[in-house]
């Protein structure tokens, strides 16, 4: 009997080994999708391993063996590379296979219990000689067909309906269905966008030119400094050897720019992948790949899965971008992959920034990576930085929002017709309810979060898990009538600018004015097209933007990611200041940067004040050194979490159990339990030098968790990102 091993989805992701059924009468292979019986559904696996056994072995089998219902693919979906891929990701992230397998397919060919349909179009093509008569249309629908050989159904009836149905009901010509595909623009290239290189353009072409073989370099690059032209550069050396390239932007919303420079250069042979795609879209253009339609793939995180076999160059832009990294199960890192995959393909790896993530650059200092560098803007000038200092413009009787400094720099840009971004970081500073005789904050029912207060829709809403409620009358607490909202919004801070400036035309740019598809490229568009003097966001406005009019950035509460008791608030404190500057001065006229803040002297506003990437790095190695955090340390996070707190507080037991009697490690927690969407959760942190050893620590954690059925799920997160 022939034997299949497979991978299925189970409600339980517990469960993470194969399931056996007989597969005789099919030709399979490793990496195929079957339709399995599991209990009483039908469901659909992954093909491990195919197995052929004696009858004595059958008869010697614990349980009856089910068949294979039916074999969806043909061919493998995962090639050997994508394979072996998956099962590095599952033991590095310690992740149950079959969701590494899932995280690399787009949602149409993941083999899931619910998986959808692939969309079929309908063609024509001719089917029997003509010896019948026909009218003169007839005849000149047939003979376009014939030369055609087959059509679009469509695009056939677009031209020829009336003759056209009479030759199918001839049975001259016949219809037949065939999976959709994308249809690629015919978009004219555009040589003349082609510049007269820079020399630091150059020198980094030449450099990265130079290496032969799989090399993994940062670009680090100033904002403006023309980064993208380098990627442009490469990428068309890399195709004009035959080559694919993967170029991986952030978020596509917000580089729209980026979308159109590569079209212009490289015509229709471009596949843009990201989740703002429908599902059957994201097939499109992943088959586009695979077919080897197109040669270049600009994309978010997941484009890193694309089913190349001859990449030359990935390009991570941005590559700091916390975005880069999965927040669910498998909790993968976008540039680990990218580099597994260029060692894989002997390509060189490009991660690029202007302000790169602290481990990035302390490999490059250490010469794991290559170094590469572009200190200055194309234009020549950096904006110029001033700080405000707000406790003492506040005590001065100024307003606590926007202090007398900026609202004259706004005055003057509005002035003289430019235009000005008002950032506000609002992280950690939501616009809260608090009742004023008590004291009593209105938090989510379902959260250990506060509520956030929405002006315009006069409702509180929780930015965790999306509840909303209308605001009590009376304090539940006191049952007084008094409450108070603490913090600043978006909102808020439209309103007060607008009651400033009557007359100036006022975007907003923030989750709820973006909710809409394509909300972000139309408020965008509209911004650089003139149609406003004022743009005001969160941290969604810092990124990619390169309009030329915009000579303000204010920064109005540069310090709040400060206070967050996250040790990565230096650095994010320092990217977003110095990306939200980028935004300033890109064209002819010169930039001013305002940032408004309480602790004007911490190192992460004085060094993004002077640009100063480099002092920056060395004051917060030494802190990390100091607390022992990353990239002197390695984190694994562990979060056990249920709707019953008996459970999590089991399973945190049984995990301490294990870790205490570990060596060369620190345990941080288990934190006190938090509440989220109603679930309770607890987390526990591996500290350690060892990388290795942590995750092998972790890994007998989550054994031990599967094998005792433990209620409470585990999820398991290396490197984490918030604390
Ligand atoms: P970065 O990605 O480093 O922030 P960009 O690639 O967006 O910078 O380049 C900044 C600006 O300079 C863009 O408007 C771009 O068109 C322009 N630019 C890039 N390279 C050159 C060059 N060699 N000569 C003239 N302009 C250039
Ligand atoms: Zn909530």
């Amino acid at each position: 009997m022939k034997l299949a091993y497979v991978f299925v989805e189970h409600p339980i992701h517990h469960l993470d080994h194969t399931f056996t059924y007989c597969a005789d009468g099919y030709t399979l292979t490793r990496g195929m999708r079957v339709q399995v019986p599991f209990g009483s559904k039908t469901i659909v696996g992954f093909v491990e391993k195919v197995e052929d056994i004696s009858d004595e072995e059958v008869r010697r089998f614990p349980y009856t063996l089910k068949p294979i219902i039916s074999q969806i693919d043909q061919f493998p979906l995962l090639n050997e590379e994508l394979y072996e891929l998956g099962n590095w990701m599952a033991q590095r992230y310690i992740a149950p296979k079959i969701s590494c397998f899932q995280c690399m397919l787009p949602s149409k060919l993941k083999p899931s219990s619910t998986h959808g349909s692939i969309r079929m179009e309908a063609w024509v093509r001719i089917c029997k000689q003509n010896d019948t008569k026909l009218t003169a249309k007839q005849q000149s629908a047939y003979e376009d067909l014939q030369k055609e050989k087959e059509m679009l159904r469509s695009v056939f009836y677009e031209k020829w309906k009336i003759p056209g149905k009479k030759l199918i009901a001839l049975g001259l010509v016949e219809v037949f269905e065939k999976e959709k595909k994308a249809i690629l623009e015919n978009i004219e290239k555009n040589k003349e966008e082609e510049f007269i290189l820079q020399e630091d353009q150059k020198k980094v072409i030449a450099q990265v030119e130079q290496e032969k073989h799989h090399r993994v370099f940062l670009l680090h690059g100033v904002t403006g400094s023309g980064k993208t032209e380098v990627f442009l550069r490469l990428a068309s050396k890399e195709i004009e050897k035959g080559k694919q390239v993967l170029l991986l932007v952030p978020e596509i919303s917000l580089t729209p720019q980026m979308v159109k420079r590569v079209k212009q250069r490289f015509g229709a042979h471009v596949a843009i992948y990201h989740s703002g795609l429908n599902a059957q879209e994201k097939y499109e253009q992943y088959q586009l790949v695979k077919e080897h339609k197109v040669q270049i793939v600009v994309g978010t995180r997941s484009a890193v899965f694309m089913p190349f076999d001859r990449l030359g160059l990935i390009v991570m832009d941005e590559e700091h971008d916390t975005s880069y990294k999965q927040d669910s199960t498998p909790r993968y890192h976008c540039r680990d992959i990218a580099i597994y995959r260029g060692k894989y393909h002997d390509a060189k790896v490009l991660l690029a920034s202007a302000t790169p993530s602290l481990e990035s650059y302390a490999r490059a200092h250490k010469g794991v990576y290559a170094l590469l560098q572009m200190p200055h803007r194309i234009n020549g000038n950096f904006p110029s930085v001033r700080i405000v200092e707000m406790r003492k413009s506040v005590a001065k009787g100024e307003s606590y929002l926007l202090s007398d400094a900026l609202l004259d720099a706004i005055y003057d840009r509005l002035q003289k017709k430019e235009q000005v971004i008002l950032l506000l970081n609002r992280r950690g500073y939501t616009p809260i309810l608090r009742c004023i005789s008590c004291g009593y904050v209105q938090m989510c029912p379902h959260c250990d979060v506060a509520m956030s207060y929405h002006k315009e829709e006069k409702v509180l809403k929780c930015h965790t898990c999306g509840y909303s409620m209308n605001v009590p009358t009376h304090c539940p607490n006191c049952h007084e009538a008094s409450w108070r909202y603490l913090g600043l919004g978006t909102q808020k801070l439209e309103e007060f600018v607008q009651i400033k400036f009557p007359d100036a035309r006022i975007l907003r740019m923030d989750a709820d004015t973006t909710t809409r598809k394509h909300a972000h490229e139309n408020l965008l568009k509209s911004f650089d097209e003139g149609h406003a003097d004022i743009l005001l966001g969160t941290q969604m406005i810092a990124k990619g933007l390169d309009i030329e009019k915009v000579t303000l950035v204010g920064i109005v509460n540069g310090d709040a990611l400060l206070n967050r008791s996250d040790y990565r608030s230096a650095e994010m404190t320092y990217d977003l200041l110095e990306q939200a500057s980028g935004r300033s001065g890109r064209g002819e006229y010169k930039g001013e940067v305002i940032i408004q803040a309480y602790d004007p002297n911490h190192y992460a506003i004085q060094c993004a004040a002077h640009h100063d990437y480099l002092s920056f790095f060395q004051q917060e190695m030494q802190y990390r050194h100091l607390t022992g955090y990353p990239p002197y340390r390695y984190l694994v996070s562990m979060v056990f979490s249920s709707k019953n707190n008996q459970d999590v507080q089991q399973s945190v037991e049984a995990a301490m159990r294990i870790l205490s009697k570990k060596e060369n490690c620190k345990i941080l927690g288990p934190a006190q339990l938090h509440k989220i969407r109603d679930e309770e959760r607890c987390r526990i942190l591996l500290k350690g030098k060892d990388e290795q050893l942590l995750i092998h620590y972790v890994k007998d954690v989550y054994d031990k968790h599967l094998q005792t059925k433990q209620k409470a799920r585990l999820d398991i997160d290396l490197s984490p990102y918030m604390l």
